[in-house]
C-alpha cells in the first residue's frame, strides 16, 4: 500500500484542506505515515501571508526530495501560482495543485478515482475530510475572500469568496455534534460576509446553535467592517456561541488602515469593540436571567467576551506617530490576546509596490512595545479568573504530562495540582481558577 504525509503551513483553513486532502488520498488506497523520509507522497501545503511561513519551503522542500529521492511531491497552497516559487522550487516539485483543482490529472493515483470532478471550489468543500482531532472540528463556511487589503495574498491565492449552502454546514456540523464532537469552529477568510440565499452569516448561526447537544461554537475570521448588530445580537441570545470575537484591527491609525485598504477607521473599530462588549456582556436581560440561572445552577462564572486581533507593524510609511496611534489602541482596547505581526512585503499585492522603508530594527522594536501593553491588557483581563469556576474543554497534555485545554473565551489553560486523567481529554469539565499569568491560566478540578 502506498503511503502520504502531508505538511501543513498557515492559517487553519489550510489545515481544514489539508483534512479533505487526506480524505481523497485514504479514498484512493493510501495510508498515512508519520515520517515524510519514507512517505511515496508528500503533500506540502503552503503559506504566503508572511515571508517567514514563506521560507520554510525553500529549506523543507530540497531536504524531502535529497532524502527520500523516490517520493512525489505535491506542492499546493497559498504559493502555488507564484511564478517565482516555481522556478525556485521546479527541480524538487512533482505536482503542482490548487487544492480546488484536485482532478485525476494532478493527482499520481494509480488504482481508480474518485476525485474526477472535483474543480470548482464548492464540490471541493463538499468532500467530507478526516478530522484530525476527535473532539473538535473546523467546519469550512466558505473560501476566497473579495476584500483586497493591500497587503494580503489571499484574494489573488485563493480567488473570489464562494460560499457553501447553509444545509451542507448544519448538516455537517450535526453529524460531528452526534459524533460526541465538542467544538466545532467555522471557517472562512471573512466568514461576516457569508451569504447562502437569503440565509447570512447571523441566519446560519442561529440554525447551528440550534442543534441538540453539549458543544461550542467558534468562528473565524471576522472582518470589522461586516460585523453587524443582527450578528451581535445573534450571539448575545445563543447558547453555544463562545463569548469569544477574534476582529483583526490591523493598525490603529487612520492613514495606514486607508493605505492597507481595510474600509474602516479608528473610531469605528473602537465603537465596535464597545458594542460587542456592552451587548454580550450586560444587555439582553432576559437572555441574561436564564444563562446566569443556569450557571448559577452549574456554579458557573458568567466569563466576559474576550476579544483578540491581528496586528502589523512597520507598514510602508508607518511613522512613529501613526505607530503610536496603534500602541494607543492597543491600551484603550484592552486586548485578551493578538498577533503581532512585523510587515513583510508580499509579491503581487499592491502593498508590495509600496516603500518599504520601516527598518527591520524598528520593526523589533514596535512589536516588542505592542507586545508590552498587550502583556500587561491580557493579564489585567485574566486577573477577573481567580477563584472563579469556569468551563474548560480538556485537550490533551503537555510535554510534561499535565492537562492542558481552553475556556470558551479561548484562554489556555493547565492544570496544576489534581490528578491526570486520560479520560478527560475530549471532555467538558468544571475548573476552578487558581492562578493567573498573562497568557494562560492555571486551574484545578472543581
Ligand atoms: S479580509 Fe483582507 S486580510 Fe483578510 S483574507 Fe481578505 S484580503 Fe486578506
Amino acid at each position: 500500500m502506498k503511503t502520504y504525509h502531508i505538511i501543513t503551513i498557515g492559517c487553519q483553513m489550510n489545515k481544514s484542506d489539508s483534512e479533505r486532502l487526506a480524505s481523497i488520498l485514504e479514498k484512493n488506497g493510501y495510508r498515512k505515515t508519520d515520517n515524510k523520509y519514507k512517505a511515496d507522497l508528500i503533500t506540502v501545503n503552503t503559506c504566503g501571508v508572511r515571508q517567514m511561513a514563506e521560507d520554510r519551503i525553500y529549506g523543507l522542500i530540497p531536504e524531502i526530495k535529497r532524502k527520500n529521492k523516490k517520493a512525489k511531491i505535491i506542492l499546493t497552497g497559498c504559493l502555488v501560482n507564484r511564478k517565482d516559487v516555481r522556478r525556485r522550487l521546479e527541480k524538487y516539485v512533482d505536482i503542482w495543485m490548487m487544492i480546488t483543482e484536485m482532478t485525476n490529472d494532478k493527482f499520481p493515483m494509480t488504482n481508480q478515482c474518485q476525485i474526477s470532478n472535483v474543480k470548482y471550489q464548492n464540490d471541493y468543500l463538499k468532500i467530507v475530510p478526516k478530522y484530525e482531532s476527535k473532539f473538535s472540528a473546523y467546519v469550512p463556511i466558505g473560501n476566497g475572500c473579495d476584500n483586497f487589503c493591500s497587503y494580503c495574498v489571499v484574494p489573488y491565492a485563493r480567488g473570489r469568496e464562494v460560499y457553501r449552502l447553509a444545509k451542507d454546514i448544519v448538516d455537517e456540523a450535526k453529524n460531528l455534534v452526534n459524533r460526541g464532537y465538542k467544538e466545532i469552529i467555522l471557517i472562512a477568510q471573512n466568514v461576516n460576509s457569508y451569504k447562502s440565499g437569503k440565509i447570512d452569516f447571523a441566519d446560519l448561526l442561529k440554525q447551528l446553535d440550534n442543534i441538540k447537544g453539549d458543544f461550542w461554537l467558534r468562528f473565524i475570521t471576522s472582518h470589522p467592517k461586516d460585523m453587524s448588530d443582527k450578528l451581535i445580537k445573534t450571539i448575545a441570545g445563543s447558547k453555544n456561541i463562545c463569548r469569544h470575537i477574534h476582529l483583526p484591527v490591523q493598525a490603529g491609525d487612520d492613514k495606514v488602515l486607508n493605505k492597507m485598504n481595510r474600509q474602516y477607521a479608528r473610531i469605528d473599530y473602537i465603537k465596535l469593540v464597545k458594542k460587542v462588549r456592552q451587548d454580550l456582556n450586560d444587555q439582553f436581560p432576559i437572555f441574561n436571567d436564564q444563562k446566569n440561572t443556569k450557571l448559577k445552577i452549574q456554579n458557573l462564572w458568567k466569563q466576559p467576551v474576550a476579544i483578540t486581533t491581528d496586528i502589523i507593524v512597520g507598514f510602508p510609511g508607518e511613522t512613529k506617530k501613526q505607530f503610536d496611534n496603534s500602541a494607543k489602541l492597543m491600551k484603550e482596547v484592552k486586548f485578551d490576546l493578538a498577533y503581532i505581526v512585523r510587515y513583510s512585503p508580499r509579491p503581487g499585492t499592491a502593498a508590495f509596490k509600496m516603500a518599504d522603508n520601516v527598518t527591520k530594527l524598528e520593526k523589533k522594536r514596535r512589536e516588542e512595545k505592542l507586545m508590552e501593553i498587550l502583556r500587561k491588557t491580557a493579564l489585567d483581563n485574566n486577573k477577573k479568573y481567580i477563584g472563579k469556576i469556569v468551563k474548560v474543554l480538556v485537550e490533551g497534555k503537555d510535554k510534561r504530562g499535565k492537562l492542558f485545554g481552553s475556556t470558551e473565551t479561548a484562554k489556555v489553560v493547565k492544570i496544576s495540582n489534581a490528578p491526570c486523567n486520560d479520560k478527560l481529554i475530549g471532555e467538558f469539565a468544571d475548573v476552578k481558577i487558581i492562578k493567573v499569568m498573562d497568557f494562560g491560566l492555571e486551574w484545578e478540578i472543581a
